[in-house]
Formats: C-alpha cells, sequence, structure tokens
C-alpha cells in the first residue's frame, strides 16, 4: 500500500488582534516534505500513526509538507495558497498512490477563503480522483463544512476538550482509510448541523457521558465512527456551529437517523453544557475563599490556543490592586521583557514593563519592580497528547508574591512543566492563573481540585453576544441576529 500524509492547520480566529503569516507557522511548525521529526507533531497525528503502523505493515510512506501555525487573525492569502500548493506538490510527485491521510483542523480561515479545509480537499480530490482514499483528522473545534465532508471518504475529529486523544483518533483515521482501501468497508456519511455553538468540556458531565457513550457505539451495528464538531464561535464564517457527524458502513437511512437523534439529543443538553464565567473579582473571591490550594484561574479569553494574543494584563493588574500573593501566573507572550530580563540576568532586581503590547484587549502594560528568579534558553512544555511544545526563552519573574511566566514563542499553558521547568513551586501557590480554555485541565488537574473559568476581557471572549459577528448564519442559538 503506497500512502500520502501531510499536514496545514491553523484555527483562525477572525477577531484575533494579528494576522497569521508565514513566521507564524515557522514559531508552531513548518517541515517540508520528509523532514517531520521523530516524535508526534501536535497536528500531524495521521503521519505519524501512518509512519508507526507503516512500519508494521510494510506500507511505502510519502511524507509531505507538515505545517501547523499557533492561532491567530486571518491567514494572509499568501501564506495560505504558498503552503496549499506546496502540500498539493509533494502529493502529485507522490502519485500514484492508494490513500490520502491528513491531519487539518477545520477552522483555518484566510483572505478570500472562508473554508481552508474545504479548498484544500477539494483539490485534492481533484488531484487524485474519485476512487483514491482520502481521510483526514480534524480538531473538534472546526466549521466542519459541507465541501469538507464532500470531498473526503472519512473525517474523524478528536473527541476529548483537552485534546488528549489525538494519536488514538489518528489510528482511527488511518486504520478505516486502510480498510476502505482493502474494500473491506464503505463508509457513508451524514452530518446533522445542530444550529448552535456550544462549548463541551469533556473534563465533566455532561459532555464526559455524552462522548463516552458515541464512542461505545462505534465499531457496532455498523456504525464506523462519530464526531462532534464543537464549532469555533470566534471563527466569522458561514459554516461556524456545532455539528454531527456519522460514518456507517454502507448504510445511509441509519448514519442519517443516527446522526439527527445525537443532534437532538446535544440540542437538548445545551443549556447543561454551559460553563460558568464569573467576572474577575467574583473569580478572585471563589479561588481566595476555597479551602486549600492551588485554585486553577482560567484566563480563556486570552487564550493563544483561541488567537489571543496572550499578553493581557486584566486579571493580573486586578491581583495586584487587591494585594493578592502566592500566586502562579503565565505565559505572557513578551519577547522585550525576556530579551531586557536575561540581559540583567537571574537574580537581578530591575523595573520591568509587562504585557499589555499588543492591543486595546491585552489592557495596560504593568510597570513591575520585579525580581528575575529564573531564565532558560528553549524551554519546551509537555502538550497535548504529549506533543512536545517550544515556548522559546522564558524567564520566571516575581512581583509581590506573583510569579509570572514570560515567553518568546506564543503558546498556552498545556503542561505543569511550564512553570516548573522554571523552578516554580505550583503546588505551594494559593492560585494559578493560566492563558488556556481547557487544554491545561489535562495536566494542571493533578496539582488543582479547583478550576475557575474567569471572564476576563480578551479576544477570545466568553460572551459571544459582544463579538461583531458579520457572516455567520442563523438561527444561532445562543446568538440572536
Ligand atoms: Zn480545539
Amino acid at each position: 500500500m503506497r500512502v500520502f500524509s501531510g499536514s496545514l492547520a491553523t484555527e483562525t480566529n477572525t477577531f484575533g488582534p494579528m494576522p497569521t503569516g508565514m513566521a507564524s507557522f515557522k514559531d508552531r511548525g513548518y517541515y517540508p516534505a520528509g523532514t517531520h521529526p521523530d516524535h508526534l507533531f501536535y497536528f500531524a497525528g495521521p503521519l505519524w500513526a501512518a509512519r508507526k503502523r507503516g512500519a508494521e505493515k510494510g506500507w511505502d510512506l510519502v511524507e509531505g509538507l507538515v505545517a501547523g501555525a499557533q492561532p491567530s487573525g486571518t491567514t494572509t492569502r499568501q501564506t495560505y495558497e504558498a503552503l496549499r500548493d506546496e502540500l498539493l506538490e509533494d502529493l502529485r510527485k507522490a502519485l500514484p498512490v492508494d490513500m490520502v491521510v491528513l491531519g487539518l483542523h477545520g477552522a483555518m480561515v484566510a483572505d478570500g477563503y472562508d473554508d481552508c479545509e474545504g479548498d484544500l480537499l477539494t483539490r485534492v480530490r481533484h488531484l487524485v480522483g474519485p476512487d483514491i482514499v482520502v481521510g483526514a483528522e480534524l480538531d473538534p473545534h472546526s466549521h466542519l463544512t459541507p465541501a469538507m465532508v464532500d470531498n473526503a471518504d472519512l473525517l474523524i475529529a478528536y473527541k476529548e476538550y483537552p485534546h488528549t486523544d489525538v494519536l488514538e483518533r489518528a489510528y482511527e483515521v488511518v486504520d478505516l482509510c486502510a480498510a476502505m482501501v482493502e474494500k473491506r468497508i464503505r463508509p457513508v456519511a451524514a452530518m446533522v448541523d445542530c444550529e448552535m455553538i456550544v462549548t463541551m468540556h469533556t473534563s465533566r458531565n455532561p459532555a464526559r457521558a455524552f462522548v463516552d457513550r458515541i464512542q461505545s457505539m462505534e465499531g457496532k451495528d455498523g456504525v464506523l465512527s462519530i464526531s462532534i464538531a464543537h464549532g469555533f464561535a470566534w471563527g466569522d464564517v458561514p459554516e461556524m456551529g456545532t455539528k454531527v457527524l456519522v460514518y456507517t458502513d454502507g448504510n445511509a437511512d441509519a448514519a442519517n437517523k443516527l446522526a439527527r437523534q445525537l443532534a437532538d439529543e446535544l440540542i437538548g443538553m445545551r443549556e447543561a453544557l454551559a460553563v460558568r464565567y464569573p467576572a474577575i473579582d467574583e473569580a478572585l473571591d471563589e479561588a481566595l475563599g476555597f479551602d486549600g490550594g492551588p485554585v486553577i484561574i482560567s484566563d480563556g479569553a486570552d487564550n493563544p490556543g483561541g488567537g489571543a494574543a496572550s499578553d493581557s494584563t486584566f486579571i493580573l493588574r486586578r491581583m495586584i490592586e487587591r494585594g493578592v500573593g502566592n500566586v502562579a501566573l503565565g505565559p505572557i507572550w513578551d519577547p522585550v521583557a525576556v530579551r531586557i530580563a536575561f540581559e540583567a540576568g537571574e537574580g537581578a532586581r530591575l523595573p520591568l514593563r509587562v504585557g499589555g503590547k499588543i492591543g486595546p484587549l491585552s489592557g495596560e502594560p504593568l510597570d513591575l519592580d520585579c525580581t528575575v528568579k529564573a531564565l532558560r534558553h528553549e524551554l519546551v512544555q509537555t502538550g497535548l497528547s504529549n506533543a512536545p511544545t517550544a515556548m522559546g526563552d522564558c524567564a520566571l519573574i516575581e512581583y509581590s508574591g506573583i510569579e509570572i511566566v514570560l515567553c518568546t514563542l506564543r503558546n498556552q499553558a498545556m503542561g505543569t512543566d511550564l512553570f516548573t521547568g522554571l523552578g516554580c513551586d505550583l503546588a505551594a501557590k494559593k492560585i494559578i492563573v493560566v492563558k488556556s480554555s481547557q487544554h491545561f485541565y489535562a495536566s494542571f488537574s493533578k496539582v488543582s481540585k479547583h478550576v475557575i473559568y474567569a471572564a476576563a476581557p480578551g479576544a477570545v471572549t466568553l460572551d459571544l453576544t459582544t463579538l461583531p459577528y458579520r457572516k455567520i448564519r442563523h438561527p444561532k442559538w445562543p446568538l440572536r441576529t
């Protein structure tokens, strides 16, 4: 079997303050054909799974471009077209192949392209023809458009949020596509739009039980795969929203019926799925009132994983004003402050201007008379599904009992080693503030018993009613037209 794999992925926040260009891909991960490293890169699950499976089964695997960017604002047309065409050219050179398995996101938007993955899959289909198997792995924060579903034989989204199952789902993509090539199965898709946008934290019910149940349905009664696209509310495109995608083995009626049934169940539980978001002061009161610690406060509105700058100071400022200490906070993306901290050296005490630099949603910068506690070149934190995640040069600074991780590569808090790698004793803290919406949970829940999702200002604001949508289709619960 001759297999082609590659990857092109980012999650575009069309309200984000910075464009996504080539540097955003080169910072996070840009591997031209044949240069993917010897570990799982977060967006390249199918390539990694095909490499492992192919070694067992003697496949001839051709590895094309793998490129993934930290989420930001709309991708520039030049960058999207250049990367798309590089991947398509890699595929063209690899032909003939029996199957194509891609690592995509599903919510990439570029100038002139509301549906990058639909455009890419359409071109892939055109290149390989109707008979070659095309599959892809998606992030559940995907817009899951008809163009994507129509031009792929199989699409599978991660089930977990935090996304801890990248590799498991990638193996499913690879194994089911291989079964298709061998004519052992014939997937038939059904997709239902729930006409809503929800957050599904699988760390708690009802999402936990729902995901466990749909997973238990797979592999029985002709059900091959079930994916829930939660949707990505910060992408203003017509197809934004929560959707259900079911593949059965050759039975369209059964696929349609099950997709409709599961969509109705999700619609029925949408109020219960909603996350409680107290305002900053309320979140601080709750954390300080909690017996024991540490308490995690998620600053999801400034999550770089959703396209925010990751340098907002709203929560930090309020903690300083209230005299809240014994805190760890991070990561704040501030290459200038890191540069100055490195110049000063470990142990130095100096005035440092921290955060608040990118735009109005970053708040005001804070001038802190701080101590440089630790400096690390090229810090790597343990990311989702154990994918190593580079943070660049990092500094741990301390001001008035608040230890702050400053980084030079924009990325959200996912592993506790982001802090402990700089000598920050997380377990001893009363409060840990993370720039992350939910991916922090897998690792940080091991050091904390209580999590608060705070509502601060930011490009990933949790109050969707404040977003100036122009393109989304209605109805879209809970949004009004
Ligand atoms: Zn996601």
